[in-house]
């Protein structure tokens, strides 16, 4: 019989009751016995829900308060010292806090800040990164595995505890001392003794996760995989290890992997399904294989006739010992149930499926797969008839797209000739002052959107509201000296939700939330139609704020790779495509702004470097597509309209090509915190626009005063020519307060008047 398994399931709960849980006990409402009863309960329910759903391999231990990067370095005593730990026995919940959230500094003691955060692979979940030192001694503080183990089996569920490899582990961590790989050694008794206990607490298989072997791996990685197996593989002869590879192919990466002595191998068949034929070659005959054939990474129904197709392959090849169908990855990535979204047009919703519907795929697939295509005959059909149920193309959308030239991503003239154009027309001093969009969201503000929602004002008191707070924003930024003012995009309540609810062929969901670290939740949006703008979005917002200065106003747009990168994407297009369409509706509204009087433009890609594929071989591609879409958004613009464009990320060095590939007039970047360390990358490949080094951390509630901004513009002067500067925060200002923006834009336009009179 094939074995439908699960490899792991969302964990935040239903309507987010992880994320109410930490944050009352965080406030102190709760105690921690509390916190641990929520968390235990939620458990069981997941537990119960997949037992229900008639899954047989159920993961446990995939579930984790924070995250489960941070409980496994607990686990193994990776635990840096300040943070509450003795160096013996179980680690305190607060230490895990602590670790996971930084210890405020008092009178009395420094504090000590939280460990760096990362994206987990190419998603939007980002764990913590352990940090490991040549002196850290690996010891089981507490086998959390074992423990999950013995959590099912009390309510009667025998489960697959969940273990990230060593191997995964050590790659994902950071050291200064020393190659995490050579701690290696050190760290494989701990996991044998892991595996121990796993074994005597009742499990008969675990899966360990090596997603780092879907990667470019570096030198030492494949010796350090066969020295961890053959370890692992003799600490609990009688337990059976599933190795889970996700997010990609193994490619140069599998004979070796095929070769690991493990009982059974996962493979992602919805990112990488070419790789079945290649893997059922290699894999020798006694091994267990894992069939990754429902998207764990988006919130399509699986098309069952195709998944069965793989599967049957897999079946008639004779090949693996015994089959397991799966999601591709663990479910943490998608929401949990289409039962709570009742307003979502049923076309959609009958094409959509969230966690818990997978878990029905992959039930239905090990059942077609074991009795044939007749007994899963109406499933079959269902989804059939909600493939069928693709929204029609637009044509419209179609015929542009057939239409476009190489001369819709180029802009008139080069740079230099624009920039005597644009400062013809702006006269604008050097180093000129300006913010990165948004003023800060006020409870004010909220409010104002909250009752519009319940109807209790209609959208022109609304709109008047946000026309008051605009006004007054403008006037703000004349009185203190800003050069080039933004309206504020209060009237906005996300930067891609809001463009997006004004677009076709964009959805949003009620309830679709997906952990993004933490207690923190995003509900991305869903494109499933042809994207178009059937009207201007932000042009009436930016004409009125234009029409109160005589400073030029900047216009303020998402990007279409972030639209893209942040949102569910559909599935039967190419990602390209679709970043097309949505850079078209760009470039419609950017040519409205130009054609309104608006002389400069922002379109904001923050999430550009999101969207980076894992494999090196694979970047060139979407870096070209990535590119071609901002240039076509921005390119309709005459030589005098000055493109803006704004990045928050760390990290230029590897496409700082591309990043100049862009040709925005004016690129702004998060730099305060790196001390202007990140524009080394722009100064040695001799950035050719103007660039402004965000100078003031927006992260921190702290106010620069004008002379820290001040030194950071001069290091800046010293790597950009000052005639390309210009001076701006390092993001945009929504979460702060204005007790600490109006000092800090004050202080900045002091630094910038005073770093002017010396040029
Ligand atoms: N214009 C947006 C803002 O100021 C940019 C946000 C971002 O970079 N994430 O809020
Ligand atoms: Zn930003």
């Amino acid at each position: 019989m094939t074995i439908a398994a699960n490899l792991g399931y969302p964990r935040i709960g239903p309507r987010r009751e992880l994320k109410t849980a930490l944050e009352s006990h965080w406030a102190g409402q709760t105690t921690e016995a509390e916190l641990l009863a929520s968390a235990e309960a939620l458990r069981a329910a997941s537990r119960a829900l997949q037992q229900g759903s008639g899954i047989n391999h159920i993961p446990s231990a995939d579930f984790a308060l924070y995250d489960h990067v941070l409980d496994t370095a607990c686990a193994l005593g990776a635990v840096p010292p300040g943070y509450g730990w003795s160096g013996e026995g179980p680690v305190p919940l607060a230490t895990h806090f602590a670790l996971a959230r930084g210890i405020p500094g008092t009178a009395g003691s420094p504090g000590a800040p939280a460990l760096e955060m990362t994206k987990w692979f190419d998603t939007n979940y980002h764990y913590l990164v352990p940090r490991l030192t040549a002196a850290t001694r690996f010891q089981l503080t507490t086998n959390r595995w074992a423990d999950a183990v013995r959590e099912g089996l009390a309510l009667g569920t025998r489960t697959r505890p969940v273990l990230l490899g060593p191997v995964s582990f050590l790659l994902l961590s950071k050291a200064e001392d020393v190659r995490p790989l050579e701690l290696l050694p050190a760290l494989l008794p701990v996991y044998a003794q892991v595996l121990r206990g796993i074994a005597q607490a009742g499990a008969s298989w675990v899966q360990i996760d090596e997603p780092c072997l879907v990667t470019d791996l570096p030198l030492g990685a494949e010796a350090a995989y066969a020295t961890a197996y053959r370890a692992l593989a003799e600490a609990a002869p009688g337990l059976d290890i599933l190795l889970a590879t996700y997010f990609g192919g193994l490619r140069e990466n599998l004979p070796f992997v095929a070769e690991l002595p493990v009982a059974g191998l996962h493979i992602d068949l919805v990112r990488a399904p070419g790789q079945l034929e290649d893997v059922l070659a290699a894999l020798p005959a006694d091994r267990w294989l894992s069939l990754g054939l429902v998207d764990g990474r988006n919130v399509w129904r699986t098309d069952l006739r195709r998944a069965l197709g793989l599967a049957q392959r897999a079946a008639a090849s004779g090949r693996a010992r015994r089959l397991m169908v799966a999601p591709s990855c663990a479910l943490l990535h998608v929401p949990h149930s289409l039962k709570l979204e009742t307003a979502l047009d049923p076309a959609l919703a009958r094409r959509l499926a969230f966690a818990q519907e997978k878990l029905a795929e992959v039930v239905c697939l090990a059942r077609g797969l074991d009795e044939g295509e007749a007994a899963i005959a109406p499933q079959l059909r269902a989804s059939d008839a909600a493939r069928a149920e693709a929204p029609p193309p637009d044509s419209a959308v179609a015929a542009r797209l057939a239409t476009l030239t190489p001369a819709m991503t180029q802009r008139q003239s080069p740079f230099a000739q624009r920039a005597a154009a644009q400062q013809a027309r702006f006269d604008l001093p050097p180093l000129p002052v300006t913010s990165i969009g948004s003023w800060p969201q006020t409870a004010e503000v909220r409010a104002l959107r909250a009752r519009l929602a319940r109807g209790e004002i209609d959208q022109a008191a609304h709109d008047a509201e946000m026309q008051r707070l605009t006004a007054e924003a403008v006037r703000w930024q004349e009185e203190i000296g800003v050069d080039v003012p933004v309206h504020g995009e209060f009237e906005r309540n996300d930067m891609v939700k809001y463009f997006g609810e004004q677009l076709a062929g964009y959805a949003f969901t009620k309830h679709g939330w997906v952990q993004s670290y933490g207690s923190r939740c995003v509900a991305p949006p869903i494109i499933w139609g042809d994207v178009s703008r059937p009207h201007p979005m932000t042009v009436r917002w930016s004409a009125f704020a234009q029409s109160l200065t005589s400073r030029p106003m900047k216009g303020m747009l998402t990007g279409p790779v972030t639209m893209l990168n942040w949102s569910f994407v559909r599935d039967d297009l190419p990602r390209e495509t679709v970043c097309r369409q949505i850079a078209l509706a760009i470039r419609d509204e950017v040519a409205d702004l130009e054609a309104a009087g608006i002389g400069m433009i922002q379109i904001d890609e923050p999430a550009l470097r999101e969207g980076l594929p894992l494999r090196q071989a694979d970047r060139a591609d979407y870096l070209r597509w990535a590119v071609e879409c901002f240039r076509l958004s921005a390119s309709v613009v005459g030589d005098a309209t000055q493109i803006h464009t704004h990045m928050c990320y760390s990290e230029f060095n590897d496409i700082i090509a591309e990043i100049a590939a862009m040709d925005a007039d004016v690129i702004s970047i998060e730099t305060a915190r790196s001390d202007m360390s990140l524009l080394a990358a722009f100064e040695s490949f001799a950035y050719p626009n103007a660039i402004g080094p965000g100078v003031w951390d927006i992260h921190s509630p702290r106010v620069p005063e004008a002379t820290e901004m001040l030194d950071l513009l001069r290091r800046a002067a010293r790597r950009v020519p000052a005639a390309r500067l210009w001076a701006n925060p390092d993001c945009g200002c929504k979460t702060r307060g204005w007790a600490e923006v109006r000092p800090a834009m004050a202080n900045l336009v002091a630094a910038a008047r005073t770093l002017r009179a010396e040029l």
